[in-house]
C-alpha cells in the first residue's frame, strides 16, 4: 500500500518456502475438513468460526516475495496468486481471464502478504523515510492492510490496472484510493452495489 513500493528482491527463499509449503500443507488440511470454505462469501467468516481467532490463519499466511518479470514491464512483477484466500483467487482469476477476453493482461506486483510481510514492508519504510511517523503516511501495519486480510492486490501496469477500474465492479474488483491507481479490492458486494467512493489515500495522508 502507498506510494512507496518496495523493490522485489531475490533473496534466498529456500528455507522459508520450505516453511510456507508445510504451512500451506496443514491449512489445505483445514480447508479439506471444513469443505465449505468461502461458500458464504468472505473467508474470515469460515475461519472465525472454526478458530475462535478472527482473521488468525489468513493473516499469518505468506504470500510470494516476488515472481517472474511482467511481460509487460519488467519494472513489476506478475506473482503467482496461489496464497490468496480461495474465495479471493477464484474472483482474481475470474477478473484475469475477463481482462484476457478484451485483450488485456493483468500482472499481479503484489497481492497476498503475512502479518510479518507487512511489518517488514513498514519496518522498510521506516529506514528509507527516518522514522515510524514518516513511514505511516506511506506503508500500512499489519492490522490495517487489506493484502493481509487477503483481499487486495496490486495490478500493473497502470493501462491493465484502468482496465480493471472500469470493468472490475460487475466481478467485485474496486480501486479504493486516489494515490493508489494500481491497488483494488474484492468484495461481492460490489457487484451489486457498484464501487465505494474513492478514498484519498489508504494511510490517511
Ligand atoms: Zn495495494
Amino acid at each position: 500500500m502507498g506510494r512507496f513500493e518496495p523493490v522485489p528482491t531475490a533473496h534466498a527463499t529456500r528455507t522459508r518456502d520450505a516453511v510456507i509449503g508445510m504451512l500451506m500443507a496443514s491449512v489445505c488440511g483445514a480447508v479439506a475438513a471444513l469443505g465449505v470454505l468461502g461458500a458464504t462469501g468472505r473467508v474470515v467468516l469460515v475461519w472465525d468460526r472454526v478458530v475462535g481467532r478472527p482473521l488468525a490463519i489468513v493473516e499469518e499466511m505468506p504470500g510470494p516475495e516476488t515472481g517472474p518479470d511482467c511481460p509487460l514491464d519488467a519494472r513489476y512483477v506478475d506473482e503467482p496468486p496461489d496464497r490468496m484466500p480461495p474465495d479471493t483467487l477464484a474472483a482474481w482469476q475470474r477478473l484475469r481471464t475477463a481482462a484476457g477476453g478484451d485483450g488485456v493482461q493483468l500482472c499481479l506486483n503484489d497481492g497476498k502478504r503475512s502479518r510479518e510481510q507487512q511489518a517488514r514492508q513498514f519496518a522498510d519504510a521506516v529506514q528509507q523515510f527516518g522514522s515510524a511517523e514518516l513511514a505511516s503516511k506511506y506503508v500500512l501495519q499489519p492490522d490495517e492492510s487489506m493484502h493481509v486480510v487477503g483481499i487486495a492486490v496490486d495490478i500493473q501496469p497502470l493501462a491493465s490496472a484502468g482496465w480493471v477500474e472500469r470493468n472490475g465492479a460487475a466481478l467485485g474488483w474496486c480501486r479504493r484510493y486516489e494515490n493508489e491507481p494500481w491497488h483494488f479490492e474484492y468484495d461481492l458486494a460490489y457487484a451489486t452495489s457498484g464501487c465505494p467512493a474513492l478514498l484519498p489515500s489508504a494511510t490517511g495522508s
